[in-house]
């Protein structure tokens, strides 16, 4: 490999190429990583990250709300956009430094540019080219957008991040989870949302139960959702934004904002020249150890399309570098990855839906509750958090572990060590519960519904 400049050339700094260059230097490897645009990749600068930082700041509305049950009064309650995002920049600049300071403390080569596979060995960043035994393409992905009449009005989750100023009213168009996470959040800051989705109930791969409680409890807050509706045109109006859709109706905006997919940023980066193999989406196609079809060159993350998902990125870059540097191939483990949506109230999941459950193992017991959180009682909310075990029926595993309600990302990702054990329901019965939390609910349902 000494014939080459770098053992590894990573092209793409984000969530996955910074674990993978890190870990392979740490093996002894020569490792440079190109980065054209920010270090940390999307879920640090335009995805995870200020995604959450924007939910935490919604909350404040109802927290104010929710204390008077608990006899607080609040004095005058104002929120200044501009403060949010000056804080929130500030934020992720310093991790911009982390991010730089690790890399270079693993002893990684950092080159700011955009690079191009020149061949299986060879990638050019603003006209150097540098050899390399191999190449890893981590390039992510990007919002795609639908070609409508005036799509040019739209804004992506890319532009949500640096608004000027707070819309008064927003029509998010999409059924995925940054569509949903984008309606609380701008609902939460006091934005009249509208939620458009082509489709007859949005979140699809979740399960059904939390797809229609996460609907029933957005429209409890006053979020206009409308399914089945589908967008033919936008049109800029004396100040508005008109969205017309397919069935005759307009909805007057002040934003519209696309979160209608991603797709694999993958184009103009030389791989089809060098022969490696593209789905029709322009995911790199890749073997369960992150090979393409061309020996040197391997993707991990968003630019694979496989779960899309910053910790399964990272999973990828850690099993490539072991693969490659470490003396132990190794295939990142796709399986039971626990996922959640920051909507409000959230959403956590791990392992099968119902459907899922029902077609691979026939047999399953669902165990669902739903009930009013303790702290609602006295803040008078009437929002419900919803809960459900799958469980097959033949072998007692739990397979599925669904939650909407607050915290239920904190509260699943404990539960996914244990799916990922094989926990069966006699040991979640065995399990003596937290109380007072909602969590406990998850060891404490004994009735299985009916089927
Ligand atoms: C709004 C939003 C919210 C999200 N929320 C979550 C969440 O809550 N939880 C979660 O797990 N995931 C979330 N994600 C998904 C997560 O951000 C991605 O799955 C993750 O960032 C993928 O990592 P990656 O390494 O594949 O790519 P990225 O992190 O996108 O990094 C790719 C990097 O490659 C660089 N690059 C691209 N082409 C080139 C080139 N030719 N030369 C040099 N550099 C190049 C890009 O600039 C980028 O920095 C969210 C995404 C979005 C958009």
């Amino acid at each position: 490999m000494a014939a080459y400049d770098f053992d590894l050339f990573t092209i793409g700094a984000g969530s996955g190429g910074v674990r993978a260059s890190r870990v392979s230097s740490a093996y002894g490897a020569r490792v440079a990583v190109a980065e054209e645009r920010y270090l940390g990749g999307t879920c640090v600068n335009a995805g995870c990250i200020p995604k959450k930082l924007f939910v935490y700041a919604s909350h404040f509305f109802d927290d104010f709300e929710d204390s008077a049950g608990f006899g607080w009064t609040v004095g005058e309650r104002k929120f200044e956009w501009p403060a949010l995002l000056r804080n929130k920049d500030a934020e992720i600049e310093r991790l911009g430094r982390v991010y730089a300071g690790l890399l270079d403390d693993a002893g990684v080569t950092r080159i700011e540019g955009r690079a191009r596979i020149v061949d299986p060995h060879t990638v050019e960043v603003d006209g150097r080219r540098m050899t390399t035994g191999n190449i890893l393409v981590a390039t992510g992905s990007w919002p795609s957008l639908p070609r409508i009449d005036g799509i040019e009005h739209a804004i992506t989750s890319n532009e949500a991040f640096h608004l000027e100023r707070l819309p008064r009213r927003a029509v998010v168009v999409g059924g995925g989870y940054i569509a949903v996470e984008f309606a609380g959040i701008f609902h939460g800051l006091g934005v009249d949302v509208v939620e458009l989705y082509r489709g007859p109930l949005f979140l699809r791969g979740f399960d059904d139960d939390v797809r229609a409680t996460l609907a029933e409890e957005m429209r409890r807050k006053g979020i206009d959702l409308r399914f089945d509706a589908r967008v033919a045109k936008i049109e800029k109006r004396a100040g508005d934004l008109v969205v017309h859709l397919e069935d005759g109706s307009a909805i007057a905006s002040d934003l519209v904002l696309y979160a209608t997919g991603r797709d694999p940023l993958t184009a103009d980066l030389g791989l089809e020249a060098v022969g490696v193999a593209m789905n029709d989406r322009g995911a790199v196609v890749v073997d369960g150890y992150s090979r393409s079809s061309v020996p040197s060159i391997w993707a991990i993350g968003d630019a694979t399309d496989r779960i899309n998902l910053t910790p399964v990125a990272i999973a990828e870059g850690m099993a490539l570098a072991k693969t490659l540097f470490g003396g132990e191939a190794t295939q990142a483990d796709h399986a039971d990855v626990p996922s959640a949506v920051f909507s409000q109230p959230a959403v956590g999941s791990v392992g099968l839906t119902e459907a899922e459950a029902r077609q691979r193992y026939g047999a399953v017991d669902i165990y669902r509750s739903r009930f009013r959180a303790l702290k609602n009682t006295l803040s008078g909310r009437g929002e419900r958090t919803m809960m459900k075990l799958i469980v097959d029926r033949a072998s007692d595993r739990v397979v599925g572990c669904h939650m909407v309600g607050p915290e239920a990302g904190e509260i699943i990702q404990g539960f996914a060590v244990a799916l990922k054990c094989g926990a069966t329901k006699v040991q979640f019965d065995a399990t003596i519960g937290i109380h007072p939390t909602s969590a406990e609910e998850f060891v404490t349902m004994r009735t299985p519904v009916a089927d």
